[in-house]
């Protein structure tokens, strides 16, 4: 009997282990997961706000954000491998429902994914230790030794620290066996210094954004410069800003000056509307077109008395609003911390495995999932990353013991 220990109860250990066993037909392996929680797969339930939005139709490297070489992970993003990975979740019996390109679970329950695993957990054997957290690790003759027991193979499945208490000791354990490449939160609410930053919380708008580095424009992907942006009393949040939070923090760490620009009118022709309707005092009239509070924050800043008359206010007075409304500027100074953050980027460097995700100077120690130096942009990248990566671990450990 091979022994086989997963480091971590969430999604990509819980996926991994299902998959070893339902191809062990000649019951050759015996998986214990150890879980320093009370009860496994508890990050799952809080996925896409409980509804898990756990793939995307386009799945692509390109979404992806690492500082490690990512070429390793090629035959992981071929579509033949996404198409394998997505076709066994359905296996499972996992219905899924189509948001665009984003998927979710037909019950749009997170918890119908938990209890699903958790059935399969049951019904293979497979031994949970809850309340268990790793103490000790140890290479021993050709296995490893988890917290003082024998086993054949490891998987470190432990995710990352964000929305989490985690136990940072892990990286020192790990750094005897694989580089580790420093731990930051991503996909995290970023945090402003602009003055009218507190009257702005509550507003949430679409937006085009723009992105200026030391007053320099940088070219964003066409996935990360729009959506909804939340401002609040301390910054900006939302879906658009987690996508551009891993950039943006490599440039704070950096020292460099960030600004963001928001375009609120994008799709309306500002110029026409206002020739139509000259009569209109400019507080009423740009009401009618952004949220009032960016009103207010935009004539103040300007220093222009609300009730003035359009068609008396002078030509250059109306280009200074207009260049408000399509690039409203905020400095960018900091990010909150893991406990706010989706995600964390960093981790083992992907420069330490091969492409079994297998560490290269260790045998038999594997990774999967979120503990691994790559994080995705919001949209399902990240599970839908955690179920390619421990589809890939199981195929290695099946094919090594049956082949
Ligand atoms: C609020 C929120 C919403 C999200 N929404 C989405 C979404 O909609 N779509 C998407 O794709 N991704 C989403 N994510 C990200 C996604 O949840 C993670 O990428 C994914 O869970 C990673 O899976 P994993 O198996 O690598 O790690 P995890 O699911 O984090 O599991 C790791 C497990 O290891 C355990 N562990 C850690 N350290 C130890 C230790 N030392 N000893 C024993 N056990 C340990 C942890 O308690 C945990 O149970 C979201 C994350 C958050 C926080």
């Amino acid at each position: 009997m091979k022994k086989i220990c997963f480091i971590g109860g969430g999604v990509s250990s819980c996926f991994c282990s299902i998959n070893i066993k339902k191809r062990d037909i000649n019951n050759l392996i015996d998986i214990t997961i150890i879980e320093k929680d009370d009860s496994i797969l508890k990050k799952l339930l809080k996925t896409g706000n409980g509804q898990c939005n756990y793939f995307n139709k386009d799945i692509n490297i390109d979404n992806y954000f690492s500082s490690s070489n990512v070429s390793i992970l090629d035959n992981l993003f071929d579509n033949n491998y996404i198409n394998k990975v997505y076709s066994s979740l359905c296996e499972l019996g996992i219905c899924s429902y189509n948001k665009e390109d984003l998927i979710y679970p037909l019950s749009r329950q997170a918890k119908s994914i938990r209890d699903l695993f958790v059935y399969y957990l049951n019904k293979y054997n497979i031994n949970i230790e809850c309340n268990c957290i790793l103490k000790s690790f140890s290479k021993y003759l050709d296995g490893y030794l988890v917290n003082d027991k024998f086993y054949d193979f490891v998987i470190f499945g432990c995710g990352s620290p964000s929305y989490n208490r985690f136990d940072f000791n892990i990286y020192n354990v790990l750094n005897n066996y694989v580089d580790i490449i420093e731990v930051k939160p991503s996909l995290v609410p970023l945090v402003s210094d602009y003055k009218y930053i507190k009257n702005l919380d509550g507003v949430r708008e679409d937006v085009y954004i723009k992105l200026y580095v030391n007053n320099k424009d940088v070219k964003l992907d066409g996935k990360i410069v729009s959506g909804q942006v939340q401002f609040t009393d301390y910054g900006v949040s939302g879906i658009c800003i987690f996508n551009l939070s891993n950039i943006i923090i490599c440039e704070l760490l950096k020292n460099n000056n960030v600004v963001l620009g928001f375009n609120f009118i994008y799709d309306f022709d500002f110029y026409n509307y206002i020739s139509n309707h000259g009569d209109l005092s400019i507080y009423v009239l740009l009401c009618n077109i952004v949220n009032d509070k960016i009103v207010n924050t935009i004539l103040k800043e300007l220093n222009i008395n609300k009730d003035e008359v359009v068609c008396n206010l002078r030509t250059n007075i109306i280009d200074l609003i207009y260049n408000k409304l399509v690039d409203f500027r905020i400095n960018i100074t900091n990010y909150k911390s893991f406990d706010r953050a989706q995600a964390s980027s960093g981790g083992v460097s992907l420069n330490s495995i091969n492409n079994k995700l297998e560490a290269i100077n260790y045998k038999n120690l594997f990774f999967t999932g979120e503990i691994l130096d790559i994080v995705g942009i919001c949209g399902g990248y990240n599970l839908a990353f955690a179920f390619i990566s421990s589809l890939r671990v199981s195929d290695v450990i099946i094919g090594e013991l049956y082949d």
